[in-house]
């Protein structure tokens, strides 16, 4: 009988597969293992330490031979922590007490993984995650158990309450689809599973275990629903629906190297969002003209203390230099609201969004910014680099950033050390008060980029990492919508570019509209860009310049969706 669960969405698409349940249940095997010597067991530690050191080089090199560079990153960090001296020693400091190797092993990092545990921070919380399951692939090693890299034999939906991320990259290429009890949009199987383009869907909480193993299912990851068994005339439906957007991908992959124009002549520059260089090598690969937003910040977070200038230099100049000619926009450190640092001693704030972050901090650090725009200006020798600053309300805010890149350069020029002398700098339009005052704003720097993930819930009042209100949160909302227009015509009015680097900017429906308000550049994560690239060669100038008014004197987000919903359909 057929049986629809519901839950979140994460990564769309459609999957129609065998559900295989991925449960490592190790107590058998730690019940059944019998301990030597205190020495004997620490021997075994060392022994385990370094066959999973082995290992996980192994899936870094598969995975870099493959392209997947940002699964190569997750490993890295896996690699890194497993070589850890801190934690390889508590583990021989519990072997020494008499605990069983697999036991050490997993108590020692059960104490770390506590630790992340514990952080305010969503994204810092998710690596506890990372750090169980070195636990487990070192405690499998030394109690014996099952690889989790087997080949399977058809398509299979991993369903599992929780996906450790070396599992999620090492995924064989039979896996369609993915359905998790837990996990959220910044865990790490499904920051996988989005790159790989898997179809995902979380939060299905006890109902997981419902899928049974063996058992068909249909995975919809654009609306959540997981279908059990479906009946014969609704999987034809989906098959049909895998097949059409199968083709369209092939379609889709076939336009990286060409350009976002549309048949009218209007041209769009593609670029993608980065969080650090290694995600360069799958821009590139999906046809990235540079980087429009390279969110800097990653390089600060889950550390004691801040990067200095010499690994911010190498970070930005890896990042340049693959870019080519095309321009490498680095944003200036973006911390707090949902991304505190540690060493900052940001005080408990009631609306962390509302409070000391981004420009906010650099502006009161001169030291920590004036460092950070050291090294971006010593990128710029190596490629075409631009420095963009987050969260602006405000003129006298670029003033005040203009004044320390002056003593940046003047630090540098001091220190002999070589830069780049003219260097764009271009703010992010991210609060209704940016939007409102753009023609002010235009008049003091060389572009903006419209960040529409905080410029939606600043306008809307509507937290964007908020589920309960999630259903009000909508770039298509005329609010946004007509900022928008405004933020570009007043960008374009004083001659400087326009571009957009928030979601917005990746969504195949806006496209349209953002190309008839004449953006100039949008970036986006990068397996976004084929398919907004091949909706925009598909334009014809005269209806998109006919469609935004209409769309524009709509009052409901959900009638501008669905109104192109209906142009997509139509152009496609
Ligand atoms: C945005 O707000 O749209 C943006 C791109 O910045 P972030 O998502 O990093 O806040
Ligand atoms: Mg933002």
């Amino acid at each position: 009988m057929e049986e629809i669960l519901r839950g979140t969405g994460v990564v769309p698409g459609i999957a129609i597969g065998r559900v295989k349940v991925l449960s490592e249940d190790l107590a058998p095997r730690l019940a059944a293992y019998s301990a030597g010597t205190p020495e004997a067991e620490s021997g075994k530690i060392a022994a385990a330490i370094k066959a999973a050191s082995t290992e996980l080089a192994q899936l870094i090199a598969a995975a870099k031979a493959s392209g997947r560079t940002s699964q190569a990153a997750i490993i890295e960090a896996h690699h890194a922590m497993v070589n850890d001296p801190g934690l390889a020693a508590n583990m021989h400091d519990k072997a020494g007490q008499g605990i069983a190797a697999p036991k050490a092993a997993l108590a020692a990092t059960e104490e770390f993984a506590a630790l992340f545990d514990t952080m305010p921070d969503a994204y810092l919380r998710e690596r506890a995650a990372d750090v169980r399951d070195i636990g487990r692939r070192l405690a499998r090693l030394l109690a014996g158990g099952a690889q989790i890299e087997d080949e399977d034999p058809e398509p299979v939906v991993i369903c599992a309450q929780e996906l450790a991320p070396s599992a999620a990259a090492g995924m064989s290429e039979k896996v369609c689809g993915i359905v998790l009890g837990q996990g959220s949009t910044t865990s790490h199987a499904v920051i996988i599973a989005k790159a790989r383009g898997i179809p995902a869907v979380t939060g299905l909480g006890g109902a997981i275990d419902r899928l049974l193993p063996g058992t068909m299912v249909i995975v919809d990851g654009s609306t959540g629903q997981v279908i059990l068994q479906p009946a014969a005339a609704r999987l034809a439906e989906y098959r049909s629906q895998v097949e059409t957007e199968a083709a369209r991908k092939r379609q889709d992959g076939e336009m990286a190297a060409l350009a976002a124009v549309t048949l009218g002549g209007r041209k769009l520059q593609l670029a993608a969002n980065i969080g650090s260089p290694t995600d360069m090598a799958a821009a590139l690969m999906q046809g990235a003209e540079g980087v429009g937003l390279f969110r800097s910040e990653f390089l600060f977070l889950g550390r004691d203390n801040p990067p200095g200038e010499e690994e911010q230099f190498a970070a930005s100049k890896a990042v340049a230099a693959q870019c080519g000619k095309h321009l490498c926009i680095v944003r200036t450190m973006d911390a707090g609201g949902d991304k505190p640092l540690q060493y900052l001693h940001i005080a408990k704030e009631e609306n962390p969004f509302l409070g000391w972050r981004a420009i906010r901090i650099s502006l009161e650090q001169p030291d920590l910014f004036i460092t950070q725009l050291k090294a971006i200006l010593r990128a710029g020798v190596f490629g075409n680099v631009a420095i963009m600053l987050p969260m602006i309300i405000s003129v006298a805010e670029i003033t005040a950033a203009k004044a320390c890149l002056e003593q940046a350069a003047a630090q540098l020029i001091d220190e002999g050390k070589p830069f780049a002398a003219k260097v764009p700098l271009g703010i992010m339009i991210e609060t209704p008060a940016a939007a409102v005052t753009a023609r002010e704003l235009a008049a003091e720097c060389d572009f903006f980029s419209i960040g529409t993930n905080d410029l939606v819930q600043y306008t809307l009042a509507v937290d964007r990492g908020n589920p309960a209100v999630s259903p009000l949160y909508s770039h298509f909302h005329p609010a946004v919508l007509r900022l928008i227009d405004g933020i570009v015509k007043a960008g374009h009015e004083r001659g400087i570019w326009v571009g957009m680097c928030g979601e917005m900017a990746g969504d195949p429906l806006a496209a349209p509209l953002l190309a008839a308000m004449g953006l100039d550049e949008l970036s986006m994560s990068a397996p976004a860009i084929p398919r907004v690239k091949a909706v925009i060669r598909k334009l014809h100038d005269r209806e998109i310049e006919e469609l935004l008014p209409k769309a524009l004197s709509l009052q409901n987000a959900g009638d501008i969706r669905a109104l192109m919903e209906r142009f997509i359909t139509a152009n496609s």
